[in-house]
């Protein structure tokens, strides 16, 4: 186990007791900070409160008392936590540090990090770089958004290992010296405005990612998204671009046929398993970094002619008798399923529907060409009929469950056609997750 070193800060008030916070104010009390937590959500009969408890924690819970900021050196919050926050907003007024757990990486002086951030995509890419690293021998861990607190897995890691970090915007507004060795920025969209308040504040948030490099770090960026290209005109680090659309001699790209990183033929596109324009950015993003660390073309290609996607997110599941099965439950909105069937030239039979948010669907219309059926279920059922009828397809069946919706799928489709679930909902009217409707869907192809 390493140790945190030479940390600045004597006393530590940790703000948010999620699962991230209850680790880090562990972390920091064995590593001999003093360790105050608080939680305005959290009760005294909380879990994770008694095991701090029980570790001689100090924990105040049901309220934000101003006094806490008496005397305290820092503040680690969860990166959920607005700055509106009353005890935020007064440490700011005094000068305290606000920071986010992936501050502490750098005090645990670990081998190397990679940092992914972005408005989407940061799972997928953050997870074939790690496949990359991994299939290269080259020792790494998973850490940051994707489901792993990033100093609880910096405390654990040994000399050789790099830490593969996926990073949200909150968490990188909350840093002051932390840096990612390589950082990788795929692009920005308009999100998170509710938290952010203004598209500067977070485009900001982002740049973090690289405002600490230097010319011995190296910044993957997006060089199609001029929001990003304006973003990093003041960068201090290496730049190696990657672009969909045009040859960047200095980075990755591509052409009908294959990609290409700094001219050289690094994979050719038909043996690739993920489809859609956005994972062949996510992709570009990722061989930049497989480059930079050396690895070979050969182990980048066995990843990709073997990756099928994160779960449930355009995931390849299947091929049955010619016909190719996605599960892309994650698309809980318009937007994502618009992706989705923009990926496809084939004849598509689309699974769809879910919760009612009182949205109409026309927006999906001009994406509807290839959709030769539709498969419908749940409150939206009648909606997006309306949109297959406006489309002109025939094949419009309503199903109760998504057994009943695969098999239907099927008798309608022939070889060489894709069978898409892209419910364009989110699934609370029939399932607790969409991670539960993926795995409905995945089951009942696998039986047919
Ligand atoms: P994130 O971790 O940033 O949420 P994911 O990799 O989980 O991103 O992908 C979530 C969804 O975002 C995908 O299902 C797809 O609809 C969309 N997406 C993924 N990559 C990109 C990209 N590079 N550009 C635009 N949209 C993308």
């Amino acid at each position: 186990m390493r140790v945190l070193k030479e940390f600045p800060f004597a006393k530590v008030l940790v703000l948010g007791l999620a699962k991230s916070g209850t680790a880090v104010a562990k972390l920091l009390s064995r590593n001999g900070v003093k360790v105050i937590a608080n939680d305005l959500k959290a009760s005294e009969d909380d879990e994770n409160v008694q095991s701090l408890q029980s570790q001689g924690i100090s924990v105040i819970v049901g309220e934000h008392p101003l006094s806490l900021l008496e005397d305290v050196d820092a503040i680690i919050k969860n990166p959920g936590i607005p700055y509106e926050n009353i005890l935020i907003d007064q440490a700011v007024k005094n000068r305290i540090p606000v920071l986010t757990e992936i501050e502490l990486i750098p005090y645990f002086d670990i081998n190397q990090t990679v940092g992914i951030t972005g408005s989407n995509g940061k799972t997928t890419t953050t997870t074939l770089i790690y496949e990359m690293f991994k299939k290269a021998d080259s020792p790494v861990s998973l850490a940051g958004n994707i489901g792993h607190v990033a100093s609880e897995v910096a405390e654990q890691m040994h000399d050789k290992q790099t830490m593969i970090a996926e990073l949200s915007s909150f968490q990188l507004l909350g840093i002051s010296t932390f840096k990612p060795n390589i950082a990788v920025l795929l692009n920005l969209f308009e999100a998170h405005l509710d938290y952010h308040h203004t598209l500067e504040q977070y485009h900001n948030a982002k740049a973090n990612i690289f405002k600490n490099q230097t010319e011995h770090d190296y910044l993957v960026y997006n060089a199609d998204d001029q929001r990003i290209l304006n973003m990093i005109k003041n960068a201090s680090s290496n730049l190696v671009p990657f672009s969909r659309k045009e040859v960047v001699s200095n980075g990755t790209y591509c052409d009908e046929k294959a990609i290409y990183f700094r001219g050289e033929k690094v994979i050719e596109l038909a043996s690739i398993v993920l489809v859609g324009e956005h994972n062949l950015e996510n992709i570009l993003a990722a061989i930049s970094v497989a480059k930079i660390e050396g690895i070979s073309n050969q182990v980048i290609e066995t990843v990709l002619t073997t990756f099928t996607g994160v779960s449930h997110r355009l995931q390849f599941v299947k091929d049955v008798n010619g016909r190719k099965f996605y599960n892309d439950s994650k698309a809980t909105n318009i937007l994502a399923t618009t992706k989705a069937l923009s990926a496809f030239n084939q004849p598509i039979i689309l699974l769809a529907g879910g919760l009612d948010r009182g949205n109409e669907f026309d927006d999906l219309l001009p994406y509807m060409s290839n959709v030769k059926a539709l498969v419908l279920f749940g409150e939206t059922t009648q909606k997006l009929r309306k949109i297959g009828e406006a489309s002109g397809i025939e094949n419009l069946e309503m199903v109760d469950t998504m057994k009943e919706a695969v098999q239907k799928a099927y008798q309608l489709s022939n070889e060489e056609d894709v069978v898409l679930l892209s419910p364009a909902c989110a699934s609370w009217d029939q399932y607790k997750t969409f991670e539960e409707r993926g795995n409905m869907f995945m089951e009942s192809v696998h039986k047919l």
